[in-house]
């Protein structure tokens, strides 16, 4: 008999949408309120944890062969080889050397860089929100067993397959398992046929797909690979590549063949190497990567490496308010009466110590009656959470439903008693669209409907108001003169009523209508301590900063005043205004001017994201809602909230602010213009050295000595130079300039003016003296190879001086301590006593052609090398007296 059950629930199981919600309950021994938690640890033990396979990160052999993949290196590998073939050993040897090191040192960096990148990344992991013995908990989605009660809203992403028991106004995005892009329709009480089609089961919700709109509870059935997205991963997962090799491998022996070989070919193969910085990919992954890690440390985490520049190139903001620019803690604070009287409220925080205060005080019976309406009105259509734990007042969801139980809970009326006393009979829940939830509910004086939310909405819905007297008709202008003055003070409004619904009508939103206006409750919401100090840094920074908000324009207003970000009701635009304007002509110029965006609708920010960016902008965004997602696509640093911020909004962003702060979006953008700075930094060094190899070489043949280097003299230069310090540099803290500078127009190109200057004067700087030398060496007397052997030496201090003039662009060497990157000096002294001792030790010194110099000379070489400093000095005191400070020239 039992063996029989199982096979039933088996079956049941087996395909979930063909059977009554009730029944999926039973067959996985859970019911409508969750699983016990003892029994869930039980089943974690048992089913193990949910979560799929991931596509490993590339282990340190991939890494390390990658470094041969690039058509720079197959040049000298076919060179390594050639030099095999003429029995050229030392220099075959030492080629296969180079390359060998250099690419140690590009595993090196390129593996603890993608380690960092996918460490960070693990940060904001996946949780979910499940009902366990009846309490709501917020667990990692990868503790979720079958059996478990799954709560889903709006943007969560799904995280396992479920039978869905209750659902409100459910969309989902299931295009991830199906390729089908328009949302699915869900309706729990469906049941299907068991061979219904994936896309087509709507009493379903499945791992992967995104909730758009609506509220569900479903019970989980499947987990990690069992799961539908489960099936697909593990089809995917182990496809390998690694073909690179073998092609790398042919392509350097066709090279090698027929190609006579010669000196000449084997120097241009080494001008090659010095001219084209080889290392630079390396070194700006690297530079791009510690600059993640930096913004990690500011709260800012960088989910596309490359968006680390991006943020610092931008040039407008577009922020929400609630959270971001405001803590996110709202008090309700006052009462407005439909007949235009204000009630004071008492207390703060969670605790729900307080009283409300009529202006003579303590309520009468007829005013506690009104505010008992009030309170209820507050609490059904609401779905947040403050109870006790430890002592503590606790709460979760909505930070204004949060509020409002706060309130109720002062005046006496707990969610949970009033829904005992009026059972709910159905939902429709707040969206950031639709500005308003509601909840129809069995009262002991029939079925009513309870309604809170922005008043524009809620007016239109009544035609009579509550007074402690009773009902009146509505004066609507009354009510909304008293919104405008709480909205003035800076009070975000919450509007409340309630009303009869007729047996037997199906609730729906159309149907909302005839209520009775209950009153206003009007919150306050601090501002963050750094916000004002964060947009006043932003303007310093030449980046504009609007706030977009779903709030009434008087309060967001009001907010912005505060944080100095606008003025005067002309830099206010309303969501109506925006959508009447259309794709005009206005359009763009009401945007540019607008600091403030009340009242519009999410996806209004997309278009306002693209007015900005078709007017040149360089656009961050924020978001936290499923419905900002196209916003964040689209805005060229998309920036999701870690905290507040759903899992749709995560998905679809650049970066995360773990602390939902303002401010950290402002570190963000500090680190980023560090960044691209450090970036420029390594490109110059990089460039202007092997230039200054090109000038050296060039004024030789011009001039018909004999070649100033030998090609491995010249690999070497470039790795003991360049191989060390151009990671070093990417490593550079910033100049503390970064904020007070304009931000750099979007579309410069790196090698504008002033790159183009400074390359011109460190090539000459060093390659003139570098060819002076060597023919004051052979002038003197001196064999060709101890000419060379000063040349390198030359060559190498001048590449050890000129990094510290890469440090800054226009600022004096002297005024950036070298203690600051203490990588840079160490691996500058590094290179310099590499090279010392490579003077000394036998064999090394052979293949290089180098022998020791005395110390004198070592000083004199010291000396001439001195001079790009003095060049470089030059160029930046008389590019800062051309642009007084600036750093580009424009
Ligand atoms: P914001 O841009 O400040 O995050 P929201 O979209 O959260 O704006 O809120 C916009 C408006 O929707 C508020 O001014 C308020 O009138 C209404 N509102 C906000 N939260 C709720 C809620 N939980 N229930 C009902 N109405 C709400
Ligand atoms: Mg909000």
């Amino acid at each position: 008999m039992v063996a029989a059950g199982d096979a039933v629930k088996q079956e049941v199981r087996a395909v979930p949408h063909a059977h009554e919600a009730g029944a999926v309950l039973a067959a996985l021994d859970s019911s409508r309120h969750g699983l016990d938690p003892a029994e869930a640890a039980a089943r974690l033990t048992r089913h193990g944890p949910n979560e799929l396979p991931r596509p490993r990160p590339p282990g340190l052999a991939t890494v390390f062969l990658r470094q041969f993949a690039s058509p720079l290196i197959y040049v000298l590998l076919a060179a390594a080889v050639l030099s095999l073939a003429i029995e050229e050993w030392s220099d075959a040897t030492f080629i296969f050397a180079v390359l060998f090191i250099n690419a140690v040192i590009g595993t090196a960096q390129e593996y603890s860089a993608q380690r960092a990148a996918s460490a960070l990344q693990a940060l904001v992991a996946d949780q979910c929100r499940v009902l366990r013995a009846g309490e709501s908990y917020v667990i990692d989605a990868r503790e979720l067993v079958p059996g478990d009660v799954l709560l889903l809203e709006s943007g969560d992403r799904v995280p396992a397959d479920g039978r869905l028991f209750q659902a409100h106004d459910l969309e989902a995005d299931e295009s991830q398992l199906t390729g089908e892009s328009l949302p699915v329709i869900k309706d729990a009480a469906a049941v299907l046929a068991p061979e219904t089609p994936l896309g087509d089961r709507r009493n379903m919700v499945y791992a992967g797909s995104l909730v758009l709109r609506g509220r569900a509870q479903a019970v989980v059935v499947h987990t990690g690979l069992d799961t539908e997205l489960g099936r697909i991963a593990s089809a995917v997962v182990g496809e390998a590549a690694a073909v690179g090799v073998a092609a790398l491998v042919l392509a350097a022996v066709s090279l090698a063949r027929g190609m006579p070989l010669s000196e000449v070919f084997l120097l241009a193969v080494a001008l090659a190497v010095s001219a084209i910085p080889e290392g630079l990919p390396v070194a700006l992954t690297v530079a791009l990567a510690i600059s993640m890690r930096r913004m990690a440390r500011r709260h800012v985490i960088v989910r596309r490496l490359l968006a680390v520049e991006a943020l610092g190139s931008c040039t407008f903001i577009a922020t929400d308010k609630t959270g971001t620019l405001t803590v996110n803690q709202l008090t309700v604070r006052r009462i407005g009466l439909p007949d235009g009287r204000v009630w004071e409220v008492t207390g703060e925080g969670l605790a729900p110590e307080g009283r409300v205060l009529t202006s003579r005080g303590e309520p009468d019976a007829d005013e506690e009656r009104l505010l008992r309406r009030i309170a209820l009105a507050a609490v059904l259509p609401n779905e947040g959470f403050l109870g006790q734990r430890d002592g503590h007042w606790v709460a979760g969801g909505d930070t204004v439903d949060v509020a409002l139980l706060v309130l109720a809970h002062k005046v006496g009326v707990v969610r949970e008693e009033a829904l005992n006393a009026n059972p709910e009979l159905g939902l429709i829940p707040f969206e950031s669209e639709r500005l308003y939830a509601a909840s129809l509910n069995r009262t002991p004086e029939g079925a009513q409907v309870f309604v809170k939310g922005a008043v524009e909405r809620l007016l239109p819905m009544c035609t009579r108001m509550a007074t402690p007297a009773g009902d009146e008709p509505l004066d609507r202008a009354r009510v909304e003169a008293q919104v405008l003055a709480l909205a003035r003070d800076g009070y975000r409004v919450l509007a409340l009523a309630a009303g009869d619904w007729p047996p037997g009508t199906p609730f729906e939103e159309a149907r909302l209508g005839g209520l009775t206006f209950l009153g206003l409750l009007a919150m306050l919401d601090p501002l963050r301590p750094e916000a004002k100090a964060a947009v006043a840094a932003c303007r310093e920074a030449g980046i504009e900063v609007a706030m977009v908000t779903g709030d009434h324009p008087a309060t967001a207003l009001a907010i912005a005043r505060e944080l100095d970000l606008a003025r005067e009701p002309a830099q206010v635009v309303t969501g109506v205004q925006l959508r009447r304007l259309g794709t005009g002509p206005e359009l763009e110029r009401v945007v540019l001017g607008a600091r403030v965006f009340a009242r519009v609708e999410p996806r209004q920010k997309l278009d306002i994201v693209h007015v900005l960016e078709r007017a040149g902008h360089f656009v961050a965004v924020t978001g936290d809602g499923a419905n900002d997602a196209p916003a964040l696509r689209a805005a060229e640093v998309g920036v999701a909230m870690g905290k507040s911020g759903t899992d749709v909004a995560r998905e679809s962003a650049d970066l995360i602010i773990t602390d939902d702060n303002f401010a950290s979006i402002v570190a963000g953008i500090e680190e980023g213009r560090i960044a691209y700075g450090n970036v420029r930094k390594v490109i110059y060094l990089l460039v202007s050295t092997g230039a200054a190899e090109i000038v050296l070489f060039g004024l030789a043949l011009f001039t018909g000595l004999p070649l100033p280097l030998v090609a491995v003299q010249l690999l070497w230069l470039n790795l003991v130079t360049n191989g060390i310090q151009d990671v070093a540099l990417a490593f550079e803290p910033g100049e503390g300039q970064e904020l007070r500078r304009p931000p750099r127009p979007p579309r410069e190109p790196i090698f504008d003016r002033l790159m183009l200057e400074r390359l011109a004067a460190g090539a000459l700087a060093i390659g003139v003296p570098a060819f002076l030398l060597f023919q004051y060496l052979l002038a003197q007397g001196y064999s060709v190879e101890e000419a060379r052997n000063g040349t390198l030496l030359l060559m190498v201090l001048f590449e050890n001086i000129h990094v510290f003039n890469c440090r800054s662009e226009t600022r004096s060497v002297f005024r950036h301590s070298p203690l600051r990157n203490p990588l840079l000096l160490g691996g500058t002294v590094l290179a310099q006593l590499v090279h010392i001792g490579a003077m000394y030790t036998p064999g090394l010194s052979d293949v290089l052609g180098v022998q020791p110099v005395s110390p004198g000379h070592w000083l004199q070489l010291l000396a001439i090398a001195l001079v790009v400093l003095a060049v470089m000095e030059l160029h930046k005191l008389w590019w800062r007296w051309r642009t007084g400070g600036a750093r580009t020239a424009s």
